[in-house]
């Protein structure tokens, strides 16, 4: 501040306070530590950590195998390969998603066939998928979303070939006590840096079955198998690699998993306080039948009252961060033009896809953050 700024002036009350950001991640010393650890080992890639991190994931979700990936995109991608999605078949898919989970399918030139979603819990409703399926329908993918698990006991019935997108679930559990993405099917799940765990860029998928994750562990490094020679390679694969840099960073936020989604849940707890009673306001579902949310992000949908510009725009001058989250994937210019797509479609994700704002949510978020982000939001609905 200058010397020359006014002191004590009344209009300072009105200045904004420091702005609250979406989302931060949880690095400290130990993350640190672990990935100079690395750097000075003099192997970036193709090391010991690799192995470490995805045994420690495994482990960590009860399931036998886990392969380390470039991106949550990048593991569904080979989920689908893996399950045998190909050329001109249909996959059953939510539209209520990050748009990774339906381009998955298309870059295999399989077509997304999205089901409307249930209004509570935001997951692709079973009723809805079960009516989707056709003769070419090869795999569900069903999306986690926001951490709350969808009924993948309930997809199994549908005898189909299961994805879970549980790039948003880090942390969840089943009603039967299973960790999502630990029920066998291979599912996916991203380490970007607003996810539960980061590792920068990032990604793992879970598998029961190890030919499987043979499989993965080929396809992500060019097609080449384990047992061949330097640059032999006997199908076709991509590079879908994750550095040791990332698998120690990711090894260290294992270690503190706990206590960050312990710390997710709190802010979350104090979110439902402190924004009870708002008029035509929708908080995200409570857990039921023994499921229980992985906190990823704390999404609210504004009554319908509301323009959601308007409000995202008086939070962010009153230095609230905020974001609409998430748009219809089947009302994006693309999927509009490539498959024909329109709104009323989809009814339930479209309402929720227009009324849904992300408001900041991030484990060191103070109680005192919380309150001043409720109060903003009061403020700027006017109730
Ligand atoms: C984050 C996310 C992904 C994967 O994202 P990447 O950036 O590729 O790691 C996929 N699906 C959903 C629903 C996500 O939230």
């Amino acid at each position: 501040m200058s010397a020359s700024a006014p002191r004590g002036d009344s209009t300072r009350a009105a200045a904004p306070r420091e702005a609250i950001p979406l989302a931060q991640p949880e690095l400290g010393a130990h993350e640190e530590a672990a990935v100079v650890e690395v750097l000075r080992s003099g192997q970036l890639s193709l090391g010991p950590r690799v192995p470490a991190f995805e045994q420690a994931f495994a482990a960590r979700l009860g399931v036998a195998h886990a392969s380390a990936v470039s991106s949550g995109t990048a593991g569904l991608h080979l989920a689908l390969r893996a399950v045998g999605v190909h050329d001109g078949d249909e996959v059953v898919t939510s539209p209520f998603s990050f748009v990774a989970s339906a381009n998955a399918c298309l870059f295999e030139r399989a077509r997304p066939v999205f089901a409307d979603i249930d209004p509570v819990t935001l997951n692709l409703d079973l009723a809805a998928a079960a009516a989707a399926v056709t003769q070419r329908t090869a795999a569900v993918l069903p999306v986690h979303v926001f951490g709350y698990p969808a009924d993948t006991q309930a997809f199994e019935r549908l005898g189909l070939p299961i994805v879970e997108d549980a790039c948003e679930a880090l942390g969840a559990v089943h009603g039967d006590g299973h960790p999502v993405g630990g029920r066998g099917h291979p599912a996916a799940f991203g380490f970007y840096a607003n996810k539960q765990l980061t590792t920068g860029e990032g990604g793992m998928v879970t598998t029961g079955d190890g030919s499987v994750k043979a499989r993965l562990d080929s396809e992500r490094n060019q097609g080449r198998a384990p047992d061949m020679g330097w640059l032999d390679h006997d199908r076709l694969g991509f590079n879908y690699r994750l550095s040791d840099l990332a698998c120690a960073l990711g090894l260290a936020q294992l270690d503190h998993l706990d206590d960050m989604l312990a710390a997710r849940a709190r802010v979350a707890a104090a979110y439902r306080a402190a924004l009870a009673g708002i008029e035509g306001l929708d908080l995200p579902c409570e857990d039921a039948g023994g499921d229980m949310r992985g906190w990823f992000v704390f999404v609210v949908q504004l009554p319908r009252d509301h323009a959601r510009d308007d409000v995202i725009r008086a939070l962010r001058e009153r230095g609230v961060a905020s974001k609409p989250y998430l748009p219809a994937i089947h009302l994006m210019s693309y999927y509009r033009e490539a498959f024909g797509h329109r709104e009323g479609e989809f009814p339930v994700c479209e309402d929720v896809a227009a009324r849904s704002v992300a408001l900041p949510f991030f484990p060191a978020m103070s109680e005192g953050q919380v309150a001043q982000v409720a109060e903003t939001v009061r403020e700027v609905l006017g109730r």
